[in-house]
């Protein structure tokens, strides 16, 4: 199924192969030889659940049939390595990197890409102490856009702790190695992001969403199987930089909106708790809780919804949480919204059920459930409205639930 022809005339299983193909070859160019190692892990689409995964909701995403690859092999004494550390390049990256591979390492005060890799690996150091990783040189390519909502980040950290365990030969507990990425993520990529991105790139599953409760970590898979319904992503182009503190700023109202109405999390208050407590809280507190309480909600209604094969509910459900998003969370952008108010236009008669902003917000991507038949006029039009609105071409792609991180080739 996730062999079917893209807009662009090629299979996801082509593409796919074609990446691995070129990451190998970037290898052997930077290395002079051929890989032994090869792994991978995706990029993700959140199909709705939004900013509920740090209030212990639930979110429910799927992995895209976009990904990082890593090759790698250990050190050769041309490779001049020192013998604690790893080289490593990314071909979106011009300066490799040299992480450390023994000891302890603390995160630099400033953030390079050097510091996802480096905080996976001290991560796995800290968690299997016994196991050493001999000095390694690697090559990273990607087809994740970077910054654009689709956790290119997740899937760099997912596909270093998958190449970790592939040169171990340890196998982690899934769950571990996504908090592993997760910590990462916080403590050397200084971005205090929930567990959904880890999780669905380390967890994914072909043909199947993935409804994950983030308090207890229970994941359920929901089959996505039907040829008739595909993801549209859309990718605005637009990332606008704002402060930068958004994130930790949206974060911190929840946690003291929770303290205030004495609840542990968001996720244990319920729409009739949030009014009776409603003069205790600022009116954005207010509204920033409205929107978790309610996006929560929908997330439940929207697995149910595709269970039972109820696509123009589903739809609803991720319009309101676009408009949840951007009126109560206030994290969307123009963009954004000229991108789902097109969708909206078109409507079920020329194919699209629903759409709305997908990740953190202010930029990025939409995600749109629509009619497989109809992709090509959808995109057609999304296309020229969208440049004739805003000047920016978007770039576009149909993707089905794909599968999570892997090996793809080891030493015997
Ligand atoms: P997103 O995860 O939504 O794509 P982030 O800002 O969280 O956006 O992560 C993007 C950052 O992750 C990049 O700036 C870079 O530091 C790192 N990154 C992601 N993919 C790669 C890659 N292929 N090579 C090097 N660094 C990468
Ligand atoms: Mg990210």
């Amino acid at each position: 199924m996730s062999n079917k022809k893209d807009s662009d005339g090629t299979s996801a299983d082509t593409r796919f192969e074609e990446l691995e193909r070129r990451t190998i070859e970037k290898f052997k160019n930077a290395f002079g030889r051929d890989p032994i190692f090869v792994v991978t892990a995706p990029g993700r689409v959140n199909l709705i659940g939004e900013h509920t995964d740090y209030n212990d909701g639930f979110v429910f995403p799927m992995a895209i049939d976009r990904n990082v690859i890593i090759a790698a092999d250990w050190v050769r004494h041309e490779d001049h390595v020192p013998s604690d550390s790893a080289r490593i390049y990314s071909s979106a990256k011009r300066q490799p990197a040299l992480v450390k591979i023994q000891g302890d390492v603390l995160p630099a005060p400033k953030v390079d890409w050097s510091e996802y890799v480096q905080g996976v690996i001290v991560g796995y150091l800290k968690e299997t102490p016994s196991v050493q990783a001999p000095p390694f040189v690697a090559m990273i390519h990607s087809s994740v856009p970077l910054g654009a909502a689709l956790s290119s980040s997740a899937a760099l950290e997912v596909a270093v702790a998958t190449l970790i365990e592939a040169l171990t030969k340890t196998s982690l507990d899934p769950v571990r190695k996504a908090l592993i990425c997760q910590k990462a993520e916080h403590d050397f990529a200084k971005m205090p992001c929930g567990i959904m991105d880890q999780f669905i790139s380390a967890m994914g599953k072909k043909d199947c969403l993935m409804l994950l409760d983030c308090k207890s970590y229970e994941t359920k898979l929901i089959p996505f199987t039907s040829d008739d319904l595909s993801i549209l992503i859309v990718n605005s182009r637009v990332k606008h930089q704002l402060s930068g503190s958004e994130y930790p700023e949206r974060r911190a109202s929840c946690f003291d909106s929770a303290n205030i109405l004495g609840v542990p999390s968001l996720r244990f208050l319920s729409a009739e708790q949030l009014e009776a407590g409603k003069e205790k809280l600022t009116e954005t507190q207010y509204r920033r809780c409205r929107h978790v309480v309610g996006e929560i909600q929908r997330t439940v209604e929207a697995a149910e919804a595709i269970q039972n094969g109820e696509f123009e509910r589903l739809g609803r459900l991720m319009y309101e949480s676009h408009d949840s998003l951007r009126d109560d969370y206030e994290v969307s952008c123009v963009e954004l919204d000229i991108l789902v108010d097109i969708c909206r236009e078109i409507g079920v008669a020329g194919g699209v059920y629903g759409s709305r902003m997908t990740g953190g917000g202010f930029g990025g991507c939409t995600v749109s459930l629509i009619q497989s038949d109809k992709k090509d006029s959808i995109m057609e039009t999304i296309e020229r409205k969208y440049q004739e609105k805003t000047g920016i071409s978007p770039e576009m792609f149909v993707t089905r639930p794909a599968e999570g991180a892997r090996i793809l080739q080891q030493e015997e």
